[in-house]
């Protein structure tokens, strides 16, 4: 990874504008892993991204928690928000069919929890990495 960018945000309406910013930064083909704890803002950040991506609106993009994996269309991409908290084991991974999303013309994967698994960190093209540094305050990392 060559590229590492820092950014702190005040607020969730900052972090989503960020994640509308961010959005510029990736292309179809790519998974990037969204890491930090519970409540860090990784759902947040992606309301923006898929914003950014046209793919759909904020208020729309809820955590993928229990349902697992989300599908947003845009005209140009269509972003899969994935969440691995709840899977525990490399056999239940495999139920997600993650190879086959990112064979899907046009996806980009974004998926919280990634770095339990060996296997998606080495599959991923970089990792946004956010940390909570204050009640409303987040420091935002972009590696790639
Ligand atoms: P995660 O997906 O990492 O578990 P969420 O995005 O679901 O986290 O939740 C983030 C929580 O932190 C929300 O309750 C949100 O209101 C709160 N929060 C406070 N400040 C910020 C900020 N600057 N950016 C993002 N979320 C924030
Ligand atoms: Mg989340």
């Amino acid at each position: 990874m060559s590229v590492k960018r820092e950014f702190s945000t005040h607020s969730v309406e900052e972090t989503i504008e960020l994640g509308r910013e961010l959005s510029a930064m990736f292309h179809s083909g790519q998974m990037i892993v969204l890491r930090g704890d519970l409540g860090a803002g990784k759902t947040t950040l992606v309301k923006g991204i898929a914003e950014g991506f046209r793919a759909a609106a904020e208020e729309d993009v809820t955590s993928p928690t229990f349902t697992l994996v989300h599908e947003y269309s845009g005209p140009e991409v269509t972003l899969f928000h994935i969440d691995l908290y709840r899977i525990e084991t490399e056999r239940e991974l495999m139920t997600l069919g993650i190879d086959d999303l990112r064979a899907e013309p046009g996806s980009i994967l974004m998926v919280e929890w990634g770095e339990k698994f060996a296997g998606i960190i080495e599959q991923s093209s970089g990792e946004i990495a956010i940390q909570k540094t204050g009640d409303s305050e987040r420091q935002i990392t972009v590696r790639f």
